[in-house]
């Protein structure tokens, strides 16, 4: 029998009520999906499209935790989001197919190394050094979404230390929940394990080590953040 050189590490996964846990393989992250953070970002949203990167599922964080400052930025910004997680496998889905494979909710923090971001787009570069990093992935337990009810009228929100950062509703929201995954879906088998992050409102913006991050959405578990001194 062949041997493995090494152990590869468990998925990570995310509490899911009844003492249930939802395993994430995948994290897929919008862009600009919000206009009013478009615009502080000095572009404007795709209405033709919505766009993608992707972070490493070892990079997610449970909410509660207490993560260092990261390497290389001295830029790190916070981004609050809806997270979807997807319940059933879809392929080509259409409205009806992308709604019924939305298993729940939660809220996540995109973690982003802003200075690296901004290298990658002025040189035409991926965004991985800027998105997808250690511990970049914040996320609280999941809601099912027949008991969070019909996304919209909810409010998103973030402080940092007590401050409000961030404030808007997910009606705001350019591309809904069931439209992403229409979309996705036409270029990915997506299945369980697979966590979408819908993109973050305006109000984005720098934190520091010793600062306490806390967010919500209307009707899902909040999420907090804490961040120590650089490593
Ligand atoms: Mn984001």
């Amino acid at each position: 029998m062949t041997k493995r050189l090494f152990d590869s590490p468990a998925y990570p996964a995310l509490p899911a009520g009844d003492g249930a846990l939802y395993p994430v393989h995948r994290i897929f992250c919008v862009g600009r999906n919000y206009a009013e953070h478009a615009a502080e970002m000095g572009v404007e949203v795709d209405r033709e499209a919505p766009f993608y990167f992707m972070k490493d599922a070892q990079s997610v964080v449970p909410s509660g935790a207490t993560i260092s400052y990261p390497p290389g930025t001295e830029n790190y910004h916070y981004e609050m989001e809806l997270v979807m997680a997807i319940g059933a496998k879809v392929f080509r889905a259409n409205r009806e197919t992308a709604q019924a494979a939305i298993w729940g909710y939660g809220c996540g923090l995109d973690m982003t190394r802003r200075d690296l971001q901004q290298v990658a787009k002025d040189k035409r570069r991926p965004w991985d050094l800027g998105k997808n990093f250690e511990q970049s992935a914040v996320t609280t337990g999941l809601r099912a979404a027949a008991e969070v009810g019909a996304i919209g009228p909810q409010r998103i929100w973030l402080s940092v230390n007590g401050e409000t950062r961030q404030d808007a509703h997910l009606s705001d929201l350019v591309w809904s929940p069931a439209e992403l995954v229409e979309h996705l879906s036409r270029y990915y088998h997506l299945a369980p394990g697979d966590l979408i992050f819908t993109g973050t409102p305006a109000g984005v913006g720098a934190v520091k080590a010793s600062d306490t991050i806390r967010g919500g959405i209307d009707g899902l578990a909040e999420i907090a953040l804490k961040l120590g001194p650089a490593e």
